[in-house]
């Protein structure tokens, strides 16, 4: 008789996990103010006192920056259109490369493309999955000019030993920190680290708005071009008195303007981020500690001097020491378990890897991805190397060993944690019932 689910035994669990939703009445009440107001925008594209946006826009700014410690936030429409902005604020020229970590979303590596850029990827730390400073070091040329970190998981990256390498070859240090807001450096907040930090405000994160994100950075020149890339910067350089062509470099703006609806709500969600950390961390110390009695598992460490704030939960999994492969293992693990309510579709919150290293993608494959020609690759003075094999560590993680949860999201309590527990150890203990199958 079959005891794991997966070979038709009885669920450890059949009750969907609670939804995940941050909003509650505070959001409500502020998007009724909003609408009330009728002002649902307030940016105007051309130089003119609204040129920064409406009072929401405004104040989620001031908070913002409050809140971590920068001199300048900029609100914008999403985390891909802040990494966009922030590479045009460096100045990136068609043909320059920027180095970036192949295991995050893969915007973090179109953001240098979509300017002419050529994403060079250097591999990722195996206990803290952030971009490797060696490795990063071993990638930088004569045309390197910006390196794009990724507080991937919710852990910010090597930022001593990141920025050292950056200052030493006059390079920029983008911080795409979607993943890791309210999470700490040396008592420092990710996001404010290099040069310029993007967090996200899109559903799937930490907190909020629907869709959004949102820049910082201590400079005033890169606050100032960005907050003109946002808006139509093409619009407003006569207005400011901008001609000399070095000025103008990156000068085409876009429309990355956040709404006052967006902002009113992001403003709410800002206040309750302290309290869903604080519960990630609970949730994840009590899931470490108990997954980490499991043979096969071992929970991420956390790099010394940092706080983690988990936006994906990471473990380990040994495969000589299961005996059967990751893939098979999680498979039977979801197989205990229930979807999340409202994110059903999704199936069990637990994978195998995270996301395919970016280079395997099609367009770098092909090298192609604006026109038919091979812009931007076709720029490249260096050899590119978008091979299997590029970044061992990073393969070895995504095809092998790392699997990845997200159980810990609030409002778990500690029975759904326990309801995950019981799981893996069922699997674990009866997992010669899986010898010979296939993941
Ligand atoms: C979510 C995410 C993004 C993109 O955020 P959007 O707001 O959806 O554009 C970028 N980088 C990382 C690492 C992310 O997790």
């Amino acid at each position: 008789m079959a005891v794991l689910a997966i070979n038709g035994g009885e669920k450890v669990r059949e009750k969907l996990f609670p939804a995940y939703n941050t909003i509650g009445i505070e959001e409500e009440e502020a998007v009724i103010r909003v609408l009330g107001s009728g002002k649902l925008s307030n940016f105007l594209g051309t130089w003119h006192s609204d040129f920064y946006g409406g009072k929401e826009v405004q104040a989620l700014e001031e908070e913002w920056a409050a809140c971590f410690g920068a001199r300048h936030a900029i609100a914008v429409n999403s985390a891909t259109s802040g990494l966009y902005a922030a590479v045009g604020a460096c100045g990136i020229s068609p043909g320059d490369e920027v180095i970036v970590s192949p295991y995050t979303m893969s915007a973090s590596a179109t953001a240098a493309l979509v300017y002419g850029a050529i994403p060079v990827f250097a591999d990722i730390e195996p206990e803290f999955f952030c971009l490797d400073p060696h490795s990063v070091e071993s990638r930088i040329t004569s045309k390197t000019k910006a390196i794009i970190v990724v507080d991937i998981f919710g852990l910010p990256y090597d930022a001593d030993a990141i920025n050292t390498i950056a200052r030493r070859h006059g390079l920029f240090v983008i911080e795409d920190c979607a993943q890791a807001p309210g999470a700490k450096y040396q008592g420092r907040f990710a996001g404010t680290l290099g040069d310029i930090g993007v967090y996200s405000l899109n559903y799937h994160k930490h907190i909020h708005c629907g869709e959004g994100g949102v820049i910082v950075t201590d400079d005033d020149q890169l606050a100032w071009r960005l907050r003109l890339i946002r808006n139509h910067a093409e619009a407003v350089l006569d207005a400011k008195g901008i001609k000399r062509p070095e000025e103008l470099v990156n000068m085409v703006g876009f429309n990355y303007r956040m709404t006052e609806l967006e902002a009113s709500v992001a403003r709410c969600q800002l206040k309750k981020l302290d309290g869903f950390v604080a519960e990630r961390q609970k949730n994840v110390a009590y899931l470490a500690k108990e997954l980490a009695q499991i043979p096969c598992i071992e929970p991420a460490v956390v790099r010394p001097d940092s706080t983690h704030v988990y936006y994906v939960h990471p473990l380990l999994f040994d495969k000589n020491i299961a005996g059967i492969s990751r893939g098979l293992f999680a498979k039977a693990v979801r197989a205990e378990l229930a979807p999340t309510e409202l994110r059903e579709k999704e199936g069990v919150q637990l994978g195998c890897g995270y996301v395919k290293p970016l280079y395997l993608q099609p367009i770098y494959q092909h090298r192609i991805a604006f026109g038919s020609n091979g812009y931007p690759f076709n720029l490249a003075q260096n050899n590119l190397n978008y091979e299997k094999g590029l970044c061992p560590v990073t393969e070895q993680l995504h095809f092998e060993t790392l699997m990845t949860h997200e159980f810990m999201r609030p409002p778990a309590t500690k029975e759904d944690l326990d309801d995950v527990i019981r799981a893996f150890w069922k699997v674990w203990g009866h997992r010669d019932e899986l010898c010979g199958q296939e993941a």
